[in-house]
């Protein structure tokens, strides 16, 4: 389908040793949740400072085990953002609450939290912030907002692993923290996800919910007090964020310098919207510009076959959330966040992954260029 020398716009990196010793799991007898993953949370324990993590199968099953955990369900109210994966919506609306959508602020593309003031009612229970693109929301207003309105905070940290607040790892502090390890994200498990959690109670009680709510007694019984789902890992997963984990830094060393290169090469003739250049905070889980659509003579649509025709792997990372027809159906529409519409409809994620070349940043910006030109009115 594509040429070898096809730039997709992200690949993960896995080291022959995780292939190895995802090998060695597979002759060891045990697949499913076992040593490998107490080994896995008690290392992203330590990442996260010290914090009680338990792993699960997806981000999305962290999220929904988060709001779980704070009790969430029919007839409550949790704020979010709509610039974001489908799962952020998503797992509110599964839980039988409602997704009460507030516009992101233009600069950031994250939650606008002075707008989230407007939006709180006697029903609402949490927020559930994202870090898109890795950049951190601001934690101190975050934080501000939700003790002074009595919410839980449910972090959609899916994109931010390894992003810091002002010096302080994300993850390492605040409330119910959930990250995923989609193959996609800077560090992955092929799918899974990890939830940082407060207290020995919560990590116990979300061990319960990640297996279908069964508690085992001295005897081999069972009994079943809160049902649930199954949202637990494998050990095959946990044998590869083991591999991941060590590198996540350097990984994210990479990306930043990366992205510095696209700033440096990115002209202003281009008249494209670049993201916060944030060198300090962001782990660039991706590098998403704006086109100027009003001065191109083609569709985002067309804009992606040209580059893809070119070589270029191009994303879209996301059109606005409350659109789609069965969030409209629930009443949103056109107008309710335009920042995040005008957003999701010129948003465009440029190839960004640690094992790409300098060269291959090169590649994407002259043939951005060429493409752009082309169809400039
Ligand atoms: C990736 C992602 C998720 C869900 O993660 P999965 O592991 O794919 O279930 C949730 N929220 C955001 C913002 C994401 O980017």
């Amino acid at each position: 389908m594509t040429s070898p020398d096809f730039l997709p716009f992200t690949r993960p990196s896995i080291d022959d040793d995780t292939i190895a010793g995802v090998a060695d799991v597979l002759r060891s007898g045990w697949l499913t949740t076992g040593a490998k993953c107490r080994e896995f949370e008690a290392a992203l324990a330590t990442y996260f400072g010290g914090r009680p993590v338990r792993v699960a199968n997806s981000g999305t099953a962290t999220l929904e085990l988060a709001l779980a955990l704070c009790d969430i369900g029919p007839g409550d109210e949790v704020i979010t953002t709509p610039l974001t994966w489908a799962a952020t919506g998503n797992v509110i609306a599964r839980r039988g609450a409602r997704p009460v959508f507030v516009d992101v602020d233009p600069v950031t593309r994250n939650i606008d939290l002075q707008r989230a003031e407007d939006v709180i009612s006697p029903v609402t229970r949490a927020v559930m912030p994202v870090d898109l693109g890795g950049l951190p929301v601001d934690r101190d207003a975050l934080y501000d907002f939700a003790n002074s309105y009595n919410l839980r905070v449910v972090e959609d940290a899916a994109q931010s692993m390894g992003s810091n607040w002002k010096g302080r790892r994300i993850g390492s502090f605040g409330d119910l923290v959930s990250f995923s390890f989609h193959a996609n994200k800077n560090m992955t498990t092929g799918e899974g996800g990890c939830l940082v959690l407060n207290d020995d109670a919560e990590a116990a009680r979300c061990e319960r919910l990640r297996l279908q709510g069964v508690v085992r007694d001295a005897d081999m019984g069972m009994e079943i007090e809160e049902i649930s789902g199954k949202f637990n890992m494998t050990d095959i997963a946990a044998r590869i964020g083991l591999g991941q984990l060590p590198s996540l830094d350097a990984f994210n060393t990479r990306r930043r310098d990366l992205a510095r290169r696209y700033f440096a090469s990115l002209d202003a003739s281009l008249h494209l919207g670049l993201p916060v250049a944030d060198f300090e905070q962001s782990n660039w889980h991706m590098f998403q510009v704006l086109l100027p659509l009003e001065r191109l003579a083609i569709s985002r649509g067309e804009f992606l076959r040209r580059m893809h025709a070119k070589g270029i792997g191009i994303g879209v990372h996301y059109p606005a959330m409350h659109l789609f027809s069965a969030y409209r159906r629930a009443g949103w529409k056109e107008g309710d966040c335009p920042n995040a519409e005008r957003i999701g409809a010129r948003t465009v994620t440029l190839p960004l992954f640690p094992a790409m070349q300098d060269g291959d940043v090169d590649r994407v910006c002259g043939v951005l260029r060429q493409v752009m030109r082309g169809a400039m009115e």
